[in-house]
């Protein structure tokens, strides 16, 4: 139950939905990637670059398809923003 820290993938083999938030076996979860801002299936989950997993309920799967390049988006920017922000202080 502890909030700090280990969060998403503390058990090796398993990930977050990022719908519903519920962790389950990587093998259930269908995984998408972000290429060239186009948010694509990794069916063999193993595409590079920053993926984002979705668990088998229709309801997040029908959710994922709006939520998902937003999710992606929002993950990418985040990385950018920590790179740039030193800088950015600076300046
Ligand atoms: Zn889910």
């Amino acid at each position: 139950m502890s909030r700090g820290g280990r969060t998403d993938n503390s058990t090796p083999g398993q990930r977050r939905c990022v719908v519903c938030r519920t962790v389950h076996d990587r093998h259930v979860l269908a995984r998408y990637v972000r290429r060239d801002g186009v948010v694509t299936a990794d069916p063999e989950r193993r595409m590079g670059g920053r993926g984002a997993w979705v668990c088998q309920d229709a309801r997040c799967r029908e959710r994922a398809v709006k939520a998902l390049p937003r999710v992606l988006e929002r993950a990418v920017d985040r990385a950018r923003r920590e790179r740039v922000d030193p800088v950015r202080r600076k300046v």
